[in-house]
């Protein structure tokens, strides 16, 4: 869905832009927004990333990321750069309440909202709107954004390239998920031809891990995850303790819920966190089990049809219960 196109007009001239994206971003979130960051201000924009939470360790090298804004920790500049944006670029979510304290900071603003996402059902807040479900991720979008609908010249140089590629790379699971079409695979093509460093980018992102956590993998596979097998799922269920007791961190369980998949036959998997505040759920499928109809209906969540998130307020046995109370609804798809 392309909306607005009228709009893009604003780039002809140097603009101040904000760029958010979602609450605890993503290496797609975080990717997307960095890479649109160095094309804009190449362009002679004043362009922020301003973000409402931290963002994993595992991201923490990426080009760009000091420049990062955190608004929790600096409300009144922050809040400074919305009042004076001509335009918010809304990447990585379609819906504002994604951005969690930011929420009505955006709905406020008095700039144009741009939104670039892939994301299901998308809220109508925006000015203008590029839109794909079917996107391996949005540093996809942003690619196509950049080289195929703006009317602009602005080559991707290494720093662009790095982080679309690092976005493209977590959200297909290193190239592994159904969306992984073969046009992904040429904008990957065109982004290691532009300077992005793959195998650099794969050994930041996924060998960086550290003792505690590689340990804490270990300690979940053997005490946290129960299988069902009339249900073809298995559940990790993740305490508060067993998340102090390894120092676990934002980011720290990213990626946890794919060795429940991983088991021969399993088609649901599910993680459910206790993260103090709230119980934090994280479910993936395979074919048409529909995890993001499972966490709007009983998890305050959404996402794709096989990754979404919910959450919930009850404590983490009543969760997991309600969890597996659920199965026999989808038992068809489950099991045929
Ligand atoms: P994860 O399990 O990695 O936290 O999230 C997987 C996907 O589910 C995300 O890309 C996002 O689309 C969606 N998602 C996660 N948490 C939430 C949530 O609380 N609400 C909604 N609507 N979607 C979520
Ligand atoms: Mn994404």
């Amino acid at each position: 869905m392309l909306k607005g196109e009228e709009n893009l007009q604003l780039l002809d001239q140097p603009r101040r832009i904000v760029i958010t994206t979602h609450h605890k971003p993503d290496g797609d979130a975080l990717g997307s927004s960095l890479g649109l960051y160095h094309w804009l201000k190449k362009q002679g924009h004043t362009v922020s990333v301003i973000l409402s939470s931290d963002f994993p360790t595992f991201l923490d090298w990426m080009p760009g990321r000091e420049d990062v804004i955190f608004y929790p920790k600096h409300p009144d500049a922050g809040q400074t750069l919305f009042d004076q944006a001509e335009i918010i670029f809304c990447l990585d979510y379609s819906a504002l309440s994604r951005t969690n304290i930011l929420e009505a900071v955006i709905r406020d603003a008095k700039g144009q909202k741009w939104m670039i996402d892939h994301h299901l059902d998308p809220e109508d807040f925006a000015d203008f709107v590029y839109w794909d479900s079917n996107a391996a991720a949005t540093a996809q979008l942003v690619y196509t954004f950049l080289t195929e609908v703006l009317p602009h010249e602005e080559p991707i140089d290494a720093d662009i390239a790095t982080c679309l590629y690092a976005g493209i790379m977590t959200d297909t699971g290193s190239f592994r998920f159904r969306s992984t079409t073969s046009a992904v695979h040429h904008i990957i093509a065109s982004l290691i031809d532009a300077g992005a460093r793959n195998w650099e980018i794969h050994e930041h992102i996924y060998n960086s891990s550290t003792e505690k956590r590689l340990k804490f993998l270990g300690y979940c596979l053997l005490n946290c995850l129960e299988v069902i097998p009339d249900y073809n799922t298995a559940v990790f269920a993740v305490s508060k303790e067993d998340l102090t007791q390894f120092d676990i961190t934002t980011g720290d369980t990213e990626g946890l819920v794919n060795y429940a998949l991983s088991i021969k036959g399993i088609r649901l998997a599910a993680l459910i966190v206790d993260r103090t505040e709230l119980i934090k759920l994280s479910l993936r499928s395979v074919g048409e089990i529909p995890c993001n109809e499972i966490c709007r209906k009983y998890f305050n969540g959404g996402g794709h049809l096989n990754a979404s998130g919910g959450s919930s307020s009850d404590d983490l046995s009543t969760v997991v219960n309600k969890f597996k109370s659920i199965l026999p609804e989808y038992k068809e798809l489950l099991t045929t």
